[in-house]
């Protein structure tokens, strides 16, 4: 299959409507389209057709039992797809949609098991991208979008990475630039009494607190015990993953640049390609290795956004090993690292 790739302005303004409408018109026909949204690059197809949905997990290689998210561009679509809103729901839409928070609601029947995993709940998301909302309405209202990677691979943050992916799988990219943030929105499970949060993302416990009180995080979340099993399908596959070992090191700052300093020492003597994850602030300590800059420390948002570009990267080079240094556990930094250890199999060393 040949794919197409339309280059597609951000500016609302100046939306090409003949694109989005050649795109709209793949997804009513049951096609997939891969489009930009503020978090990743999605990988979309008519949520309501279950031959479409089939046709997602196909081109990702993605496990049939992974549910994915359901975007809507319109308040007044939800009503269609879930069986009740809750309260709760309503104030968290109100506060974060259009946006990078995804919430999980009891499915209506309309909604087939192919795009849920066989799950009676259904993620939804509305997104914040013109390009993508957009899309939605072109192409019918519901669009089912996982992050348009092959299953286990980083996910998409530029139209270039999803072509790596996706050439000759799919018909029609939509390459609206670099994504805004970087990594996956944050699901919260609103389907039962208290929410629950299933994946850390830019929306943090603290923003949902502020707005509903009550907010739970999932315990198989816990960084530290990776035995705990995680209540959101998809997280408990080996994922996000580059090529090469990834190796995480936490602890002073000081003590970390000595550690990686040691290990990418080693690693070259041992005949290995080294790679380092430093930032803007530390990467003229590093004296071994690849070195590349991940973003600012002082301004966590920037190492999202770079976060999957830099794993990519790093494969292109075919290096043997990364050595990261690691990141907070608190606002936007927990679900950098939730990403990170993912992306490291969980190997982190103390310095
Ligand atoms: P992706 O679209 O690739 O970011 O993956 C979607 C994520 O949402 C996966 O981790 C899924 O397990 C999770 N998810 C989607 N639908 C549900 C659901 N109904 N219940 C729990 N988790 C869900
Ligand atoms: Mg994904």
């Amino acid at each position: 299959m040949k794919t197409v790739i339309e280059k597609i302005s951000n500016d609302q303004k100046i939306l090409n409507q003949n694109k989005i409408a050649a795109a709209g018109k793949i997804i009513q026909e049951g096609g997939l389209v891969a489009f930009p949204t503020e978090t990743v690059y999605g990988l979309g197809a008519d949520a309501l057709n279950p031959e479409a949905s089939r046709k997602i997990y196909e081109a990702k290689g993605r496990p049939s039992d992974n549910p994915l998210i359901v975007h809507i561009s319109r308040m007044e679509d939800l009503t269609a797809i879930v069986s009740h809103v809750p309260r709760q729901a309503v104030k968290l839409a109100q506060r974060f949609w259009p946006g990078p928070l995804t919430m999980i609601f009891k499915k209506a029947k309309q909604v087939p098991l192919q795009t849920t995993g066989g799950l009676d709940t259904v993620a939804v998301r509305m997104p914040d991208h013109p390009v993508a909302l957009a899309l939605i309405q072109a192409g019918g209202g519901y669009i089912a979008a996982p992050s348009a990677n092959v299953s286990g691979r980083p996910s998409p943050t530029l139209a270039e990475h999803v072509a790596q992916d996706m050439e000759g799988r799919i018909p029609m990219i939509l390459d609206g630039g670099a994504v805004g943030i970087g990594i996956e929105s944050t699901i919260v499970d609103v389907s039962g009494d208290i929410p629950m949060i299933l994946r850390p993302g830019f929306i943090t416990l603290e923003m949902m607190w502020e707005v509903i009180g009550e907010v739970r995080l999932d315990p198989g979340l816990a960084e530290d015990d990776p035995s705990v099993r995680p209540k959101a399908p998809g997280m408990k596959y080996k994922h996000y993953a580059p090529k090469a070992e990834l190796i995480l090191i936490h602890g002073a700052q000081e003590k970390v640049q000595q550690k990686i300093n040691d290990l990418t020492q080693e690693a070259e003597g041992s005949g290995k390609t080294a790679g380092v994850i430093g930032t803007d602030e530390s990467c003229g300590c590093y004296c071994h290795g690849i070195v590349k800059s991940i973003g600012a420390r002082s301004d966590e948002a920037t190492v999202a956004r770079h976060l999957y570009a830099i794993l990519r990267e790093f494969d292109q080079q075919e290096v043997d090993i990364i050595y990261s240094e690691s990141f907070s556990s608190s606002g936007i930094g927990q679900a950098i690292m939730n990403r990170m250890l993912k992306a490291a199999g969980h190997q982190i060393i103390e310095a």
